[in-house]
């Protein structure tokens, strides 16, 4: 089978070929340490620089807010943990999140735990979004932060950030978010949106892995998170990721001019996903469809197992994602599956397939003709799917 369909862009995305071309003379001629007086040491912080304009542009932020770091992970650790640990001098322990984060987020809350703060996990509604007046609610006086990501990772739901930012902003409560999946699938506007912390991730929107950002804005004060050299405004000491740093500049860029059309483009495919397989009899679409992002589609098929579904799709030439094991090796279904109220057995039969900028219609055609097959072989072959059939229930 040599056909391969890649729908699995919100776990890793492919290098785009501008991102390439910008970062290969880095490694190969400017290659100097930024840091350095001569000419290619000055070529390299010339180059940071620019990434950091580009960077910034995208989401209307300064330059001088933006910090580069090595993933999405440590940016969202850098700014919750920077954040608390400064405001824990002035007596502010309490954190604000939600329980259906990405684990970088709700991890470091659980790690924060057992420094002493105390961390409030709002819960979603059944379609996959938090609600701005629990976190109205849920702020006290000595709240130091509010942290609710943007979209969703696993369900794409696009969460109310506006409507958030605008209530910690009239309370004086530091508010950061995860924008790692919104950016470049959702035009974003730090002032507007009135976001103190944003963290992003390169590799999300097709530059490399390992190199990510923070934006953090100007009067907000965080711990450092790593203490070394002068470099990042002395926040983040270490010689900067030169080449990926600038293929991130690249990314943002692309990812920025391009957004509305190529948002619109994936829409249409992501809905004739959607549509095509709540065909199938006894499926169920996770996540809201509105406020959803345009790349998102994660269905539950009852009575099979999510593991089984990404093998034969594997044999299919179809890389996927499922909202079961696979992640920690454990047998626990999705955090995020759990929160919007699936069922175990339920949640574990799911799937989720993220569209990007370089899939086609062909694409999408193929994945509907090959999954409906799939979910019929593994359904004859299930003891629950006999079950129920036994009972009635299909
Ligand atoms: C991928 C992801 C991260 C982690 O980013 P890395 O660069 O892989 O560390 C954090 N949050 C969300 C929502 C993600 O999708």
């Amino acid at each position: 089978m040599d056909r391969f369909v890649y729908l699995d862009n919100s776990a890793t995305t492919k290098v785009s070929e501008r991102v390439f071309e910008a970062m290969v003379p880095y490694l190969t001629e400017h290659y100097g340490n930024p840091s350095s007086i001569y000419g290619i040491g000055r070529e390299a912080h010339a180059a940071i620089d620019e990434a950091r304009e580009k960077v910034a542009k995208a989401i209307n932020a300064k330059s001088r807010e933006i910090y580069f770091t090595g993933c999405g992970t440590e940016s969202d650790n850098w700014a919750i943990k920077g954040a608390a640990r400064h405001l824990a001098k002035k007596g502010k322990k309490h954190i604000i999140t939600s329980v259906f984060e990405h684990h970088a987020v709700l991890h470091t809350c659980q790690s924060l735990e057992k420094e002493g703060f105390e961390v409030t996990y709002l819960t979603v509604d059944s379609e996959g979004y938090v609600s701005p007046s629990d976190v109205e609610n849920a702020i006290r006086e000595d709240t130091a932060l509010v942290t609710i990501m943007y979209a969703n990772n696993e369900i794409g739901t696009i969460q109310p950030i506006a409507e958030i930012g605008k209530i910690c902003r009239d309370k004086k409560v530091l508010f950061h978010t995860d924008a790692v999946q919104a950016i470049g699938n959702v035009r974003i506007d730090v002032q507007a949106e009135n976001i103190d912390m944003l963290s992003l991730s390169g590799h999300k929107i097709h530059a490399p892995k390992g190199v990510g950002a923070l934006y953090v804005r100007q009067g907000v004060v965080i711990d450092n998170f790593m203490d070394g050299g002068a470099q990042e405004n002395n926040k983040r000491g270490g010689t900067e990721n030169l080449a990926s740093i600038v293929g991130l500049g690249a990314a943002m860029e692309e990812a920025h001019n391009g957004l509305e059309e190529k948002a619109a483009k994936l829409t249409i495919l992501r809905d004739k996903l959607i549509d095509n397989l709540l065909k199938i009899p006894h499926t169920r679409l996770n996540g809201g469809r509105e406020n959803r992002l345009c790349t998102n589609v994660n269905i539950s098929f009852e009575g099979i197992e999510g593991e089984g579904l990404l093998l034969l799709l594997d044999l299919n030439g179809i890389a996927g994602s499922s909202g079961s094991a696979c992640t920690s090796g454990s047998l626990d279904p999705s955090h995020v599956l759990l929160a919007i109220g699936l069922e175990h057995g339920i949640a574990h039969g799911s799937l989720r397939l993220s569209l990007g900028r370089y899939n086609t219609e062909e694409d999408v055609d193929y994945a509907l003709q090959v999954i409906p097959q799939v979910v019929e072989r593994l359904r004859a072959m299930s003891p629950v799917w006999q079950e129920m059939k036994e009972q009635g229930l299909v």
